[in-house]
């Protein structure tokens, strides 16, 4: 019998956890775990079946969100731009 259930990896590291996290134990880095849909069956091992980019979608969501906000004045702009990048 295959049994399915949702690991999360840390993308810069390798690290597994049963939960997501914001910040890797491991690594400390911030949101880089990713969602892994395992199918554990019996003499194969382990199959991985879908990989959902979680860290990836997160950083373009923040994206968007730094984009929305902002100020209009170019000045502003360029040190939040500086700082952001
Ligand atoms: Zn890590």
């Amino acid at each position: 019998m295959a049994k399915s259930s949702t690991v999360f990896f840390c993308n810069s590291c390798g690290y597994e956890s049963p939960k997501w996290l914001g910040k890797c134990p491991a690594c400390n880095e911030w949101n880089t775990f990713v969602e892994e849909k395992v199918v554990k069956d019996k003499g194969s091992g382990v199959s991985k079946v879908k990989k959902v980019q979680e860290a990836v979608s997160l950083n373009k969501i923040s994206k968007t969100e730094i984009n929305r906000i902002k100020s209009g004045f170019d000045e502003l702009d360029r040190v939040l731009g500086r700082w952001i990048c």
